[in-house]
């Protein structure tokens, strides 16, 4: 029983760790579950600047304060809502921070911390994707997995495995994955165009190898 669970725990973090390290790409599937879908995300910009707009006019016309606040606030929350991804990342890169440096976290949770911060401002495919942000990310995962044996240390191996396989995935398309400080250091197979069909499947197929492979290690190290 307590196998199925770990490999529960296991393959649905390395479904998260092969998600997450396209939340660098504005409409990546991970970044879709963030935000509404596209048509939604311009009706709310659009809602956004007339709203904004509406309240501006009505202040400097010399109309109620109050009302115009209210049409500039309806504005920001329309704004806000068409950059949700932009806002959750963000906000969830705060609490990492705030969880650091006030209530001793990790230094895993500065790092992600950070990661998170800068995620929406970043080229996709560059820091994020870098094999010098995997190798910090897996160490830290890795020792504040240790710290906390069981299911953490489980969903700990079963991310990091997750985004190294996404990883070797991009390795074979076009774009390739390049080295944070040596940009020279470029891994591109090219068998494929990035965001093309092949893609897809290329990235499924890696994904589903290296969740087997875990589950063969989470029961070998159970047993
Ligand atoms: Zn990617």
């Amino acid at each position: 029983m307590e196998v199925i669970g770990f490999g529960g725990v296991i393959c649905a973090a390395s479904i998260m760790g092969g998600l997450a390290p396209d939340l660098d790409h504005k409409t990546s599937t991970a970044s879709q579950k963030l935000q509404l879908s596209s048509g939604k995300r311009k009706l709310m910009r659009a809602l956004s600047g007339i709203f904004l707009f509406i309240g501006c006019v009505w202040i400097l016309l010399g109309y109620s304060i109050q009302v115009g606040a209210i049409w500039i606030g309806a504005g920001i929350m329309a704004g806000s809502l068409a950059r949700l991804r932009t806002i959750i990342l963000i906000a969830s890169g705060a609490l990492m921070l705030i969880g650091y440096a006030m209530y001793d976290w990790h230094w895993i949770a500065l790092f992600t911390g950070i990661a998170l911060f800068i995620m929406p401002f970043v080229k996709h495919r560059w820091i994020i994707h870098s094999p010098e942000f995997a190798i910090v990310l897996s160490l830290g995962l890795f020792v504040f997995g240790s710290q906390h044996p069981g299911l953490v240390m489980a969903s700990c191996l079963g991310f990091i495995a997750g985004w190294w396989s996404h990883l070797f995935g991009d390795i074979f398309g076009s774009d390739g994955i390049r080295s944070l400080f040596v940009p020279k250091f470029k891994i591109a197979l090219r068998l494929f165009n990035n965001g093309g069909a092949a893609e897809r499947m290329i990235s499924k197929l890696c994904q589903l190898v290296a969740i087997a492979i875990w589950i063969f290690y989470g029961a070998v190290l159970y047993f």
